[in-house]
């Protein structure tokens, strides 16, 4: 019988890109819908860690699941790190991604490409209920924070975001690229690694 891991997120595309990446490891993967009485769980944590420690930590407990969860967001160096856990909510509870990008370029107005340095980061972390085990990984993707929109691709702060590399931003990027450079794509890279180790039967 194939080991179970749960996703703890509700986000299908998600769900989809963690599935892909852990495709040829032994796993059963399944996300929230598969538990669908669970109330939220509220993120106030200070870093991305806490935050993916604290989800995978609760839906361990509730489902006694091995459990994956993760915390993202963007760095700006200019801004001391903001908007960084706050980023789903920069402009307000409940913002738009439109209103949470215009509030980026209205904090970084005039001030000069070279100095709008930022990355994505994301923090995942694996609970195992069985043994109360805890690990977690990070992965980062720089950037550089463009003074107006480009592309249609991607979501939240994609459009701003200009990718040295290939001189696109993410949003002007394929998802397949975007999938393979991302903070999510490094991170899961190391966590996959992790779980191979692990769990050697995989
Ligand atoms: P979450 O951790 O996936 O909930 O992401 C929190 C917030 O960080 C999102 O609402 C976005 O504003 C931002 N974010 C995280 N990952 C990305 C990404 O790949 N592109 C653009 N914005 C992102």
């Amino acid at each position: 019988m194939s080991k179970r891991i749960l996703i703890a997120s509700n986000n299908k595309g998600k769900i989809a890109e963690i599935k892909d990446y852990l495709q040829d490891l032994n796993l059963e993967v399944i996300g929230l819908d598969s538990f669908p009485s669970l109330s939220n769980v509220i993120e106030d944590g200070e870093t991305f860690r806490e935050n993916a420690l604290k989800k995978a930590r609760v839906r361990a407990r509730e489902t006694g699941e091995l459990t994956l969860a993760d915390d993202s967001g963007l760095e700006v160096d200019y801004l001391g790190g903001r908007p960084g856990v706050y980023s789903a909510r920069y402009a307000g509870p409940g913002a738009s991604d439109e209103k949470n990008n215009l509030q980026l370029l209205k904090e970084l107005e005039n001030v000069p490409l070279e100095q709008r340095t930022a990355r994505f980061k994301c923090v995942m972390a694996l609970v195992d209920p069985d043994d109360g085990s805890e690990v977690t990984v990070e992965g980062t993707c720089k950037g550089v924070i463009l003074t107006a929109p480009r592309g249609d691709n991607g979501f939240g702060y994609d459009p701003l975001f200009l990718v040295p590399e290939y001189n696109k931003t993410m949003a002007e990027l394929p998802l397949e690229v975007k999938n393979k450079i991302s903070h999510r794509a490094m991170a899961l890279q190391k966590m996959r690694k992790a779980i191979k180790d692990r769990y050697r039967e995989l």
